[in-house]
């Protein structure tokens, strides 16, 4: 069988192949597809005949772009969403209904706590918030109404690692799925059906589209749950067995909600993909390189890192993700206000919003994703307003190491 890096570049090698011999599939910016009858077009409406209709529900482009997922990820079904927010809110709206909850790490990504709290409470989907290092209230939390446990692979900004093999078969023992955001592992450090997650949501924004060109999300049905066990989903597994989700999704959420992924945004992650694992690989050596540094420094209060190996989190990570450890830190200075001298300070290092991008980027999250929050929500969070977020980008070890040190130096 062929390796990662392997299938990253070649894709899925179809027989018929370009009608020109292109080596890159085009980018077909179509919106619409003929059928030569209208008995034709019937057929594929109904599902009968496979061929695109309508770039709102599938599109060439697009589906290599999943394909290449899947084949990366061993799911058993993809669908490829415009952002990551949009597949964590389309699974959710395809497997919950009013009435009924979710089970989630308390520390989860900014705007998936407020898609949460504030945007789908009100029609009736409750989020019950646990900590998923501790099994045992995971299990307390999950009831007869659970649709879903969610959890992130490493939470951001927490950096904090659950065993998912846990979790997970908590999750299973209760008939209910396991949903992880792989969003800063990637099946490349992380695959997430050997973990016995049943799907798996990824903002492609951050390390697969390469170089943060565009926003766009991925959704992974692994194959391993069985959805006549869910309630919204069972009519559909009557009809479609295995691929109940990514059905109901395709013939219904995905459709009807009508966040699709753009053509030419597929396009540029299907390239992106070609070179993750080279620049994850890079991410990874910098993070932990620029972590051991930070740690040995005198005015760093704390560094928080899985790479380490006085992290709480390093045994798991380290088994979980084959000996790397992500491109995100935090650390912490004596005040806020020693966060935001070092952060205008820096040079090369930029002030932004991402992570995972080839540029190494700096943040204060207690102002920025998490200003919404009062302080103590965000304690709650393990957001404190003396850390500093620091995604580590491809550049030479040494440029980022000076540009910190200089920082530091003047504090
Ligand atoms: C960025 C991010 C998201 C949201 O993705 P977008 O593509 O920005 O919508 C979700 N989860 C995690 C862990 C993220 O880092």
């Amino acid at each position: 069988m062929t390796g990662f890096s392997t299938n990253a570049v070649h894709g899925f090698r179809s027989g018929a192949g370009d009608a020109h011999g292109a080596l890159r599939p085009p980018v077909y910016d179509s919106v619409a597809f003929e059928q030569d009858s209208s008995e034709a077009l019937s057929q594929v409406f109904a599902g009968r005949k496979p061929a695109h209709a309508y770039s709102r529900i599938t599109n060439p482009t697009v589906e290599d772009f999943e394909n290449r997922m899947r084949l990366l990820s061993g799911g058993l079904a993809v669908i490829a969403v415009s952002s990551g927010m949009a597949a964590i809110s389309n699974i959710l709206l395809a497997l919950g209904s009013a009435g009924t909850n979710i089970v989630a790490g308390g520390h989860l990504f900014g705007n998936t706590v407020s898609l949460l709290e504030k945007t789908l409470k009100p029609w009736g989907l409750e989020t019950r918030f646990v900590s998923m290092l501790e099994p045992l209230a995971v299990a307390a939390a999950i009831d007869l109404n659970t649709r879903v446990v969610f959890r992130e692979t490493i939470t951001n900004p927490q950096l904090e690692v659950a065993a998912i093999r846990k979790i997970a078969a908590i999750a299973s023992e209760k008939g209910v799925p396991l949903l992880v955001d792989n969003t800063v592992s990637t099946p490349y450090l992380f695959r997430s059906k050997d973990f016995g997650a049943s799907i798996e949501v990824l903002s492609s924004t951050k390390y697969i589209s390469g170089g943060a060109t565009t926003v766009g999300g991925v959704i992974i049905d692994n194959g391993n749950f069985d959805w006549r066990r869910s309630p919204r989903l069972a009519e559909w597994a009557a009809q479609m067995g295995p691929m109940a989700l990514c059905g109901a999704l395709r013939r219904e959420v995905y459709r009807n909600i009508g966040a699709c992924l753009a053509p030419h945004h597929a396009y540029l992650h299907s390239l992106g993909l070609e070179t993750m694992s080279l620049r994850i690989e890079k991410s990874c050596a910098n993070a932990l390189a620029v972590a051991r540094y930070l740690a040995r420094h005198k005015r760093i209060a704390a560094v928080n890192y899985p790479g380490l190996e006085e992290s709480p989190h390093h045994g798991v990570a380290a088994q979980q993700f084959s000996g790397r450890f992500g491109g995100i830190l935090t650390f912490d200075l004596q005040s806020r206000d020693a966060c935001f001298a070092l952060i205008n300070r820096l040079q090369l290092i930029r002030r932004a919003s991402n992570v995972n991008d080839n540029k190494t980027l700096v943040l204060h999250p207690a102002s920025t994703i998490f200003c919404e929050y009062s302080r103590e929500r965000r304690e709650q969070m393990g957001v404190r307003e003396t850390m500093i977020r620091l995604s580590v980008g491809i550049e030479d070890e040494k440029d980022i190491l000076a540009d910190l040190e200089e920082g530091l130096e003047k504090l």
